[in-house]
């Protein structure tokens, strides 16, 4: 599958952009939103080669050189600029500007593809401005987002704004098993952790997260509570920060299951279906106000590590809250008895 055909889900946005060429309407600056994994890069590539091929206007062959090119990422005409240690600096937009300001070599666009165009510094979104102030002939900008809240005002106002669609579970599980030869129930988890986007899928259903997902699993499914500390020491010996960050997910998935179960909904609402009678034997153990407050405490971590906390602590505070919960939530049943008996 090549240019936009891999971009499964997202018609409605693939026939706005394909009219855009065919009518000759295409923006000077689009501006393409969704959260990681959600295919904003793979839409800005596709839609470039469509610009450009001529084998298959308005869509792409796949095959010509300037599809392959551009899918290299070495087409003398699209420049993508991605951050540089966190930031997307002046240089970089200095260097885009001019190539813009080129006469167009080969073929008749000039396409630039700001990635995670939030981190632009403050110099650079003003650098970009001018250039969005002053649009030239057949030139695009594509300024890809996961916190378009996060980019100047001036700056979303001069793009036509493009939101990724999330696409249904279902959808995603069944290309897993189509495309990636997962067994229906592995497939089922994997596209409920991803949670809409087709990116985080694929990624997901690589050999070694798909091994994570069966050990963090195995861990949370087991009645000791070994399990848990088994997992917080695997998280903390790890080098990986994204993958402790998806042992977490996982977890908060396991304990909105739990929440889901416990407050009668049918199981199929549930992501982890494969592990349906430990969630619900696990289910008879905690109050559901407990498990919301399991949820924020591994959201809290989550957001801790992410503003690089010390992961060593954050972790032993995380898991000891936990273990602690099944008591402090007897505690609280205890607490209402006593009081109900007591009126
Ligand atoms: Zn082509």
């Amino acid at each position: 599958m090549h240019g936009f055909d891999s971009l499964m889900g997202q018609e409605t946005l693939v026939q706005r952009l394909q009219q855009a060429i065919i009518s000759g309407r295409v923006a000077h600056a689009y501006l393409i939103t969704g959260a990681l994994g959600s295919g904003k890069k793979t839409l800005a590539m596709a839609f470039a080669q469509a610009l450009f091929c001529n084998v298959q206007p308005g869509s792409a062959c796949g095959t010509c050189r300037d599809c392959r090119r551009i899918e290299a990422g070495n087409h003398p005409d699209v420049i993508i600029i991605e951050p540089d240690a966190g930031k997307i600096k002046i240089d970089q937009v200095r260097r885009l500007k001019e190539q813009f300001a080129l006469q167009a070599y080969e073929g008749s666009w000039k396409v630039g593809i700001v990635v995670g165009a939030e981190t632009m510094t403050v110099e650079a979104a003003n650098s970009l401005l001018k250039l969005l102030e002053e649009p030239s002939g057949r030139a695009v900008i594509m300024l890809l987002s996961s916190s378009p809240s996060m980019l100047l005002p001036t700056i979303v106002s001069r793009c036509q704004r493009i939101a990724m669609k999330r696409i249904p579970r279902q959808l995603i599980a069944s290309f897993l098993e189509r495309e990636y030869g997962l067994s229906p129930e592995r497939a089922a988890v994997v596209a409920g952790l991803a949670d809409g986007r087709l990116g985080r899928a694929k990624e997901l259903a690589k050999e070694e997260n798909l091994v994570r997902m069966d050990q963090v699993l195995s861990a949370l499914a087991s009645k000791e509570r070994r399990g848990l500390e088994a997992l917080r020491l695997a998280a903390q010996l790890d080098a990986e920060p994204e993958a402790v960050e998806f042992t977490l997910q996982i977890l908060t998935v396991w304990l909105r299951d739990m929440l889901l179960l416990s407050s009668g909904c049918s199981p199929d609402m549930i992501v982890y279906q494969n592990r349906y009678e430990e969630l619900l034997e696990q289910c008879k153990l905690y109050s559901p106000s407990a498990i919301i407050q399991a949820i924020w405490q591994v959201e809290d971590a989550a957001r801790a590590l992410k503003a690089n906390a010390y992961r060593h602590l954050t972790l032993d505070a995380l898991f000891y809250q936990l273990a602690d919960l099944n008591s402090s939530s007897r505690a609280s049943e205890v607490y209402k008895y006593g009081k109900s008996s007591g009126s």
